[in-house]
């Protein structure tokens, strides 16, 4: 049976002597192991499509299961990444984890969305790596159902623009007043949140996907949102993201 996808090639290793074996994302259908002979040889018609982070059209020969690349149609491979280690790192960290939290459907269709806006803004330099690392853990976050609650503070009810001694509690994802908190109760995990920090949390939960990268916050802002988006995302993904040490020694 023959089955056609879209999907961007996240992780890659050679099989034989001249066949690779694929992981591609997809939207819809989430990740596929595709085996892809042949296309360690030069003359390979499917050589660019079966490269790390080239995302194609591709027409699939489907068996008990099994996925065998027949053709395929680049539309980007985002090759400047491989260009620099850490924009190389960054790119191979966002294919992780976008790949670990997929299950495709609608929702898998937002997280191909996502990481393809997230690697052309790191090709095209449109923001630097760690703002793109954080804006894309907050949004995959909220994508794969952690939306934090950045209204209110739960506890006074006092309206989250308006708190001075602002907190992000980190296990359950809302915005509180410090002077709120009962110590009594136990210290949850939060991190402080300043203005500048906060703004840009909304920012990267309301804007489309395209426009998220598009933001600037100066160093003590950007550490502050940076450790805060990290810690958020690894509450949330069960699986260890071998990818994320590499990067972080790269930044
Ligand atoms: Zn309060």
């Amino acid at each position: 049976m023959r089955h056609k996808v879209k999907g961007i090639v996240v992780r890659e290793a050679a099989k034989g002597e001249n066949d690779k074996l694929l992981t591609v994302l997809t939207g819809e259908e989430g990740v596929l192991t595709v085996s892809a002979p042949g296309v360690r040889k030069i003359s390979a018609t499917n050589l660019r499509s079966a490269q790390l982070f080239a995302y194609s059209d591709m027409l699939l020969y489907v068996k008990n299961g099994f996925y065998t690349l027949q053709e395929s149609i680049l539309h980007e491979d985002f090759y400047a990444l491989r260009e620099d280690v850490t924009e190389f790192a960054l790119g191979c960290y966002l294919c992780e984890l976008a790949s670990a939290v997929s299950v495709g459907g609608e929702e898998g269709t937002e997280i191909l969305r996502l990481l393809l806006n997230a690697l052309y803004a790191a090709e095209k330099k449109l923001a630097s790596p760690r703002v793109i690392k954080a804006a894309f853990e907050f949004r995959i976050a909220a994508l794969i159902g952690y939306e934090p609650d950045l209204t209110e503070c739960p506890i006074c009810g006092k309206e989250a623009d308006a708190i001075k001694n602002r907190m992000f509690e980190l296990t359950d994802g809302y915005i509180f007043c410090g002077a709120c908190e009962n110590p009594e109760e136990g210290f949850t995990k939060r991190a402080k949140v300043s203005d500048a920090c906060f703004a840009a949390m909304k920012h990267l939960l309301t804007v489309p996907v395209n426009k998220i990268f598009l933001f600037r916050l100066e160093e003590t802002a950007l550490a502050e949102l940076s450790a805060l988006t990290e810690d958020y995302l690894l509450l949330r993904v069960e699986k260890k993201l071998k990818t994320l040490d590499f990067l972080k020694k790269n930044l």
